[in-house]
C-alpha cells in the first residue's frame, strides 16, 4: 500500500509501545493499542508511570504505519492510549490511520478539549473512552491537575456531538467512596449523559505514581444509587 504521510513529526519517537492485538480494549473489534508517551495528569494510582514520565518512546509514526500496513485485513481498529494521546498532534496521524481503513478509538482524560473537538468534527475518531477522575473537589488531589473545567468541556461537547463514547472511572477506595461516585453520576446526568458508566477497580502493582497500595477502606457497592447503568470491569 502506498501511503501519503501528512504529519510533520514522523520521526519523533512519541510512541512508547504498540500492543499488537487486543479483543478487550475496543468494544466489538480486534485492535492494536498505541501507547503514547507523556501525560498532563499525575493520577495517584497510575500504573503507567514509565509511559507518563517517558521523554521519548521506542517508535515513530513511520514505524506505526509500517506495522499497520501489515495488519490491513487482520485488525479492525486502533486504540490510541497512553499516557495521554492528546498531548500529541493526532490529527495527521488519525487521517493516515483512517486512510488505511481502520476504526479508531481514543482513550483520553479529556483535558485537551480543543483537540478532541477537532478530531470528532473531522470525523477521524469512531469511539472515545473518557476518564472521569473525580468531582472538582477531589480532582486536583487525585490527578495533580487543576483543569477540571477542561474535562467538563470535553464531556459536554461529546454529549452534544452524538459521538459514540463511554465514561469510565478508576476506583481506589481510599480516594473515591460510593458517595463520590453517586455525585459523579448526578453530575454526568445533569449534563445529559445517559449511557453506561464503567467502573474499574484499582489494580495493585509494584509501580504506581503515588506508591499506592491496596485500599484500607472498603467500597460498599450497595451504597451506589440507581442513577446510571453501572458496569464493572
Ligand atoms: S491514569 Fe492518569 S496519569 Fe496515568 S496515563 Fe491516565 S491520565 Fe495519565
Amino acid at each position: 500500500m502506498n501511503i501519503v504521510k501528512e504529519s510533520s513529526s514522523l520521526n519523533d519517537k512519541k510512541i512508547f509501545d504498540i500492543t499488537p492485538f487486543t479483543h478487550l480494549d475496543y468494544p466489538g473489534k480486534l485492535a492494536c493499542i498505541v501507547w503514547f508517551c507523556g501525560c498532563n495528569m499525575r493520577c495517584m494510582y497510575c500504573y503507567n508511570s514509565d509511559i507518563v514520565f517517558a521523554k521519548e518512546g521506542n517508535y515513530t509514526e513511520e514505524d506505526l504505519y509500517g506495522f499497520l500496513d501489515k495488519r490491513v485485513g487482520l485488525l479492525d481498529g486502533v486504540v490510541l492510549s497512553g499516557g495521554e494521546p492528546t498531548m500529541h498532534d493526532l490529527l495527521p496521524l488519525c487521517r493516515e490511520i483512517k486512510k488505511m481503513g481502520f476504526s479508531i478509538k481514543l482513550d483520553t482524560n479529556g483535558l485537551n478539549s480543543d483537540l478532541v473537538k477537532s478530531l470528532v468534527e473531522e470525523g477521524v475518531i469512531d469511539y472515545i473512552a473518557l476518564d472521569f477522575k473525580a468531582m472538582n473537589g477531589k480532582f486536583g488531589y487525585v490527578t495533580g491537575s487543576s483543569k477540571y473545567q477542561n474535562f467538563v468541556k470535553t464531556l459536554k461537547f461529546l454529549i452534544s456531538s452524538q459521538t459514540e463514547f463511554e465514561v469510565r472511572t478508576t476506583i481506589h477506595a481510599d480516594l473515591l467512596q460510593p458517595q463520590d461516585i453517586n455525585l459523579m453520576m448526578k453530575e454526568l446526568k445533569s449534563y445529559g449523559y445517559d449511557g453506561t458508566y464503567y467502573l474499574q477497580k484499582f489494580i495493585e502493582t509494584k509501580n504506581n505514581i503515588a506508591n499506592m497500595e491496596k485500599p484500607e477502606k472498603e467500597f460498599d457497592e450497595n451504597a451506589l444509587e440507581d442513577i446510571l447503568e453501572i458496569v464493572w470491569r
